[in-house]
């Protein structure tokens, strides 16, 4: 099993026991580990000595209507899936990260503009904040993210330049279950009806990738795809954009690498995913 660390300081005290030369890899996590996460901490170790994984719900990028309280705490069954996996898990309580009189937030700008923060404007700074913090504490040699928030990547890899974190940023591609459903941990407020309708996001995002390499309208292509998330059964469709992949900004042509990222709710769940948009159709997955 792998060893606990609740402070800042133990985790510190346990990091310093390492062989000398020995690489840091941390993967920050909310915990309810899926395959997903598993994912990230099998590269961490493809990459690093020591595998940090921190497990953390982190208060500050929720918002008082969302689902902090509901969301799924499983420790221990995350350390189980952590064995043989992580040598190090970091599971601090909110006042360690927060302690009385916590004044601090770090706000990136550039990529977090527009999208996620159009919907949850207090996100970015809280997760912004939250990494940095972990960042300093564990000093990894290699911190890893999902692409599957995709946009939360490009804020951290945003962070880390313009701190000059001495890390480096690896994102890694999404999971999916077998129907294409990004594995999420939200995913357990599903219904079994919700969840039919949920494995629908990825269909609808690759069919208005096609449209798009198609018609070249990508305004037209992302208002299809909204159209038929409301058609498949989704109550509401926060954003459906084609971007360019390493800024976020609007594009008006497939004439450079681009994203596709969408928001939707269905019931109380709000599910996001993403693709990579390739220049031509025949490059395409
Ligand atoms: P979370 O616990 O949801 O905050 O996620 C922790 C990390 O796991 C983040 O970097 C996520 O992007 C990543 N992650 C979540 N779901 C997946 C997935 N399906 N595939 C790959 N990475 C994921």
């Amino acid at each position: 099993m792998p060893r606990i660390a609740t402070t800042v300081a133990e985790l510190r005290a346990a990091l310093a026991e390492r062989a000398p030369g020995a690489r840091i890899g941390l993967v920050p996590t909310m915990g309810a580990l899926h395959a997903g996460h598993v994912s990230l901490v099998s590269q961490a170790r493809n990459h690093a000595d020591i595998v940090v994984v921190s497990i953390f719900v982190n208060p500050t990028q929720f918002a008082p209507n969302e689902d902090f309280d509901a969301y799924p705490r499983t420790l221990e069954a995350d350390l189980q899936k952590l064995a043989g996996g992580a040598d190090i898990v970091f599971t601090p309580q909110a006042r360690e990260i927060y302690p009385q009189g916590f004044a601090t937030s770090i706000s990136v700008a550039g990529p977090s503009a527009g999208l996620e923060s159009d919907f949850r404007p207090h996100f970015f700074a809280g997760v912004a904040t939250v990494v940095a913090k972990l960042l300093i504490a564990a000093s990894p040699d290699i911190a890893l993210f999902g692409e599957k928030d995709y946009q939360q990547l490009l804020v951290v890899k945003r962070l880390v330049r313009d701190l000059a974190l001495p890390v480096a940023v690896m994102g890694v591609p999404t999971l999916r279950e077998s129907d294409g459903l990004a594995m999420s941990s939200r995913n357990t407020y599903l219904s079994p009806d919700e969840r039919k309708i949920a494995g629908r996001l990825n269909v609808v995002l690759k069919e208005a990738i096609v449209r798009a390499h198609g018609t070249g309208d990508l305004r037209a292509a992302e208002a299809g795809a909204i159209e038929a998330l409301w058609k498949v059964g989704f109550n509401h469709v926060d954003y459906v954009a084609i971007r360019d992949s390493e800024t976020l900004d609007h594009i008006a042509a497939l004439d450079r690498p681009a994203r596709i990222l969408a928001a939707a709710r269905i019931g109380k769940t709000r599910l996001i995913d993403n693709m990579a948009v390739a220049l031509s159709v025949s490059e395409q997955a």
